[in-house]
């Protein structure tokens, strides 16, 4: 097709909305969606085990609808398995909390499909292959992950399996092996990529009906959800739990259509594409710990954003450039880049013109200790870092000022990748994602970004100063709102400390 007929054809998806028809058509899955991890016929009468990881969720998964059709076309039974590790990516109590109880509350919408659970608990490269030799398992499922240590899992579990091993692209609307084959360069040359495949991939999800009854030998445990969720709390107290965001699928799609969700409160979507840079209004759509957890399938959010478009163009073509293509670009480049996390996956210009300014006089500097308790001589960067310290969510256009002044007051680059990596991974609730490790390269190392006029410290790496915040928003209001959320934070923490583990159900 010529680049006319697929940019036609990629706005005309983006006007129609999901495709029906595209949906029946293909049963359940787009086979393009799954990738074989071990290769081999679907055989036998052993149940299909979906090896849940990324994809939290029972509505809207693509890799829970292949297991299930994979299951079905045999008439064997599924069951979803998830394993809980006790430590990953510095996570703590609110991160971990969410997930717990997000994953408590999906249980019983899997067994109203006759869908059992099992939590395992330990190394997922020994509990995982042992459940599907244990149940006799004739196929692993599993939803795809862009990140090292996902993918560190993924392979070994595929080596110790017996039979095949499919892996199914539940997060992104154009799987990332079909968006592109390659690391890509920056937005604007995914985005067309992306755009032209829409129509095949941004198709309605099927319903997930009950399935065969379970007769396997072996059952899932029970699960005691308050001993485990009073175990996560204590191990990682350090980071205590958020209460704005409710954790769980259904909150999930308030916050998205409910009343006062993002696309339901008519008011928050319309100022979207205006008012996104201005952390002293609510335009944001808050869904990034749903989307980082997988409670929301960022194709949901899509799909109904797309209804949305006939009264509200702008707000919703913004949208849809931050929820598909730029976070699908962060996908991009996890998988293609192993070491996204380190300088020297920068390109060339970046690193070379960082190194010539590695001597650079840096007017301030600060030590770790001084950057997580937000004591700087920033107001407005103090402020940013204790809305994530407080409230688990900086706003997004600060996380882009907050990362670029630590480059400016640390003693290296490398320092400052480590520091902003670390607060980020530590404190937000959407931490440890992608988009994460892909925010703070761009705002040190300018991946997916250009060269910008030269100057001291980052060389040609895009500059930001407090001079231009002040010339967007209100910078008084909003260091005043954090102080406001701190002290409400810090008069509710004995009370819900003494709340116990099942408060939130
Ligand atoms: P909205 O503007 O409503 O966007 C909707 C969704 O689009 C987001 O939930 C997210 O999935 C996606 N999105 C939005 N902006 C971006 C972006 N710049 N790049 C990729 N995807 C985007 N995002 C995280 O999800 N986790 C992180 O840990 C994270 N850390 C960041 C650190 C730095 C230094 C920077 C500069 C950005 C970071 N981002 C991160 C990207 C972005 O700031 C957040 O996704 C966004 O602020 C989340 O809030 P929201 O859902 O209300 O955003």
């Amino acid at each position: 097709m010529s680049a006319d007929g697929d940019k036609r054809k990629a706005a005309e998806a983006l006007e129609a909305g999901p495709s029906k028809k595209a949906a029946t058509k293909l049963l359940a899955v787009n086979p393009r969606r799954m990738h074989e991890l071990r290769k081999g016929a679907v055989e036998g009468e052993g149940p299909v085990i979906y090896w849940m990881s990324r994809d939290q969720r029972v509505r809207d998964n693509w890799a829970l609808l292949h297991a299930a059709a994979e299951a079905s076309k045999r008439g064997v039974p599924v069951a979803v398995a998830f394993n809980l590790v006790t430590q990953y990516l510095g996570a703590g109590a609110r991160q971990f909390g969410f997930m717990v109880r997000g994953l408590r509350l999906m249980q019983p919408k899997l067994e109203a499909l006759n869908i059992p659970f099992f939590l395992l608990k330990g190394d997922p490269v020994e509990t995982v292959p042992q459940l599907v030799k244990d149940t006799g398992a004739s196929l692993l499922v599993t939803d795809f992950a862009s990140l090292r240590l996902g993918r560190q899992w993924r392979d070994a579990v595929a080596a110790k399996l017996e039979v095949p091993f499919h892996e199914v692209d539940a997060h992104n609307v154009v799987p990332a092996w079909v968006a592109s084959e390659k690391r890509e360069y920056a937005a604007r040359t995914i985005r067309p990529k992306i755009h032209s495949k829409l129509p095949e991939f941004l198709t309605d999800y099927p319903e997930l009906a009950p399935q065969a009854a379970w007769t396997c030998a072996v059952n899932p445990e029970a699960v005691d959800w308050d001993a485990l969720i009073a175990e996560v709390l204590e191990r990682g107290k350090e980071v205590p739990e958020v209460k704005w965001c409710s954790p769980g699928e259904d909150a999930a799609m308030e916050a998205l259509l409910g009343e006062k969700g993002f696309l339901g409160s008519k008011a928050r979507l319309s100022y979207y594409h205006e008012k996104r840079n201005d952390p002293t209004i609510d335009a944001l759509s808050n869904l990034s710990p749903y989307l980082h957890f997988g409670q929301l399938s960022p194709q949901r959010a899509a799909i109904e954003a797309v209804r949305k478009k006939a009264s509200n163009k702008a707000a919703v073509e913004g949208f849809l450039e931050e929820l598909i293509v730029r976070r699908e670009l962060a996908d991009n480049y996890c998988y293609y880049v192993p070491n996204y996390d380190s300088l020297d996956a920068a390109y060339d210009w970046a690193r070379n013109s960082l190194d010539a300014h590695r001597a650079d006089k840096r007017e301030h500097l600060y030590t770790k200790e001084q950057f997580e308790k937000g004591l700087t001589h920033d107001k407005l960067w103090n402020a940013a870092q204790l809305e994530m310290v407080h409230a688990g969510k900086m706003h997004g256009f600060l996380r882009m000022y907050w990362a670029k002044k630590i480059l400016e007051w640390t003693e290296s680059p490398e320092e400052a990748l480590e520091v902003s990596i670390w607060l980020n991974d530590k404190y937000e609730l959407d931490g440890r994602d992608p988009n994460g490790y892909v925010g703070c390269m761009w705002s040190v190392a300018g991946i997916h970004d250009q060269g910008w006029a030269e100057r001291a410290v980052f060389g040609k790496i895009r500059y930001m100063n407090y001079a231009g915040c002040k010339r967007k928003f209100d910078v008084d209001k909003y260091v005043a709102r954090i102080a406001a959320l701190v002290r409400d934070v810090q008069a509710a923490a004995p009370a819900s400390a003494a709340a116990g583990a099942d408060k939130k159900k």
